[in-house]
């Protein structure tokens, strides 16, 4: 029996399959959202809870743990100087209201393994573990030693991974399960920016939308005096209130890294109070009605594209305007080819005829690697082999992992196919009823064996 042969007979053992089932019900139970620094927990004791959850699972298993101090940790398997990497991370995003089963207990319902963080990304954490079981209990020696690393700070800044490269030397190849499959050769980076404008549009005595900074804004108002009847319309809600009208704006949100599905309340509100004759279209209100009403960055004169990315989007996000300030942020997914520098002078430059003043909140670089390389077809073909469909790899505007750790991509485990089970607004990671789907979490098992025993032979 060869090695991908070996490890389609291990996952499909039903023991091995219920005590898989078992230890992602354990580490499901804790809610591990990162928190603020706890003595010497740096993401609190809910975090720090879940690495020793993982430090005991893969010490009955066998294997070496190193804590990182709390940062994140490793789990070995292997004794060569040469690593590959395995990264996931065990903190997850609040569970949020309304789920139709208990976010923090796994249900497995029908086929189907729900939970918080079984997704994005404690299902993954598993799938990693049970991949180097595999290995293990079946007696196969790699040339290089599998190095599992478990963060606790992904959803919020990734300074888990930071810390890391400060303690070890990252392994010369390392793959993220926090994605879909196949291969995710390129992330865009992520450029976050403010404007603050020296002013309100006049007639205007509060303006707010949005309420993070990475999502097409969904809702907006604003505190208007007017002195006529204002009617509701299908994206406007017109309310009196003491200081005159409360108008608020209902689009549709979208995560930044895809706004096509979006709709921007602000540029619905600015639509609607130009046409209203409540504001003048002068001043600040025609860029911020324009930048918020496109999503291709062209208003800030930012807009690029190229064959492996496609386009750079630029999200309109939070506004806050009050009397004698308006802040518009920006979030903008961009081309690892231009240096980020060379987008917020383009911005400034839009921006100055109206007083903008540019400030940059957050930064990171994207990557990208030639779907060529020797290292991304030993993946692909392990996901084309598994899945029996061509895996092309693609890129994405989305943040990973893979951003934060040297010669690192994204690489599953979430299949396309398996993942609209229940609509599109549930089930996904960060969604309500987030679920991993028995295909996907013991698919994507064989997967990564596949892949590590692909790498074997090329290095
Ligand atoms: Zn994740």
């Amino acid at each position: 029996m060869n090695i991908n042969e070996a490890a389609k007979a291990y996952f499909e053992r039903e023991d091995v399959r219920q005590s898989a089932i078992n230890d992602l019900a354990e580490i499901i139970a804790i809610p591990s959202v990162a928190g603020e620094r706890d003595g010497i927990y740096p993401y609190g004791r809910v975090c720090a809870q879940a690495l020793d959850k993982a430090a005991e699972l893969a010490t009955k298993y066998g294997f070496t743990v190193e804590n990182h101090d709390y940062h994140c940790m490793s789990v070995l398997y292997g004794d060569s100087e040469t690593e590959i990497g395995m990264v996931c991370h065990l903190d997850v995003v609040p569970a949020g209201d309304d789920w139709s089963v208990e976010p923090y207990a796994l249900t497995v319902n029908e086929n189907l393994l729900m939970g918080r963080g079984t997704h994005d990304d404690k299902g993954p954490f598993i799938q990693s573990l049970y991949t180097m079981r595999f290995f293990k209990e079946s007696g196969i020696k790699l040339p290089y030693t599998i190095r599992l690393i478990l963060g606790s700070d992904e959803e919020v800044g990734s300074s888990d991974l930071e810390y890391f490269v400060t303690v070890r030397k990252p392994p010369m190849f390392s793959f993220t399960p926090d994605s879909e499959f196949p291969v995710c050769i390129g992330e865009k980076g992520i450029l976050t920016v403010e404007v603050e404008f020296p002013s309100l549009p006049e007639g205007v005595d509060a303006l707010r939308g949005g309420t993070v900074s990475n999502a097409v804004p969904g809702k907006a108002f604003a505190i208007v005096k007017a002195d006529k009847e204002l009617e509701n319309t299908e994206s406007i809600t017109v309310h009196k209130v003491e200081a005159g009208y409360r108008i608020e704006a209902t689009g549709k949100a979208a995560h930044a890294a895809m706004p096509e599905s979006g709709v921007n309340a602000i540029n619905l509100l600015c639509e609607y109070l130009v046409g209203n004759g409540i504001v003048e279209n002068s001043g600040i209100v025609p860029i911020i009605s324009a930048s918020t009403g496109e999503y291709l960055g062209k208003t800030l004169g930012i807009n690029a594209e190229n064959d492996d990315f496609g386009y750079l989007t630029c999200v309109g996000s939070v506004i806050k305007g009050d009397p004698g300030k308006t802040v518009q942020c920006y979030n903008i997914r961009y081309l690892p080819e231009t240096p980020y520098q060379e987008i917020v002078s383009a911005i400034e430059r839009a921006v100055a005829p109206c007083g903008g003043k540019v400030t940059v909140t957050s930064q990171s670089d994207g990557y990208f690697v030639s779907a060529d390389d020797d290292k991304i077809k030993a993946l692909t073909e392990a996901c084309e082999s598994v899945l029996g469909i061509e895996c092309k790899p693609y890129t994405m505007g989305g943040g990973t992992y893979a951003r934060w750790l040297p010669n690192t991509v994204a690489f599953g485990s979430a299949i396309e196919s398996e993942r609209h089970y229940l609509g599109d607004e549930r089930g996904g990671p960060h969604q309500r009823d987030e679920y991993i789907s028995e295909k996907e979490f013991f698919g994507g098992m064989e997967i990564y064996s596949r892949a590590l025993s692909n790498l074997a032979g090329i290095l």
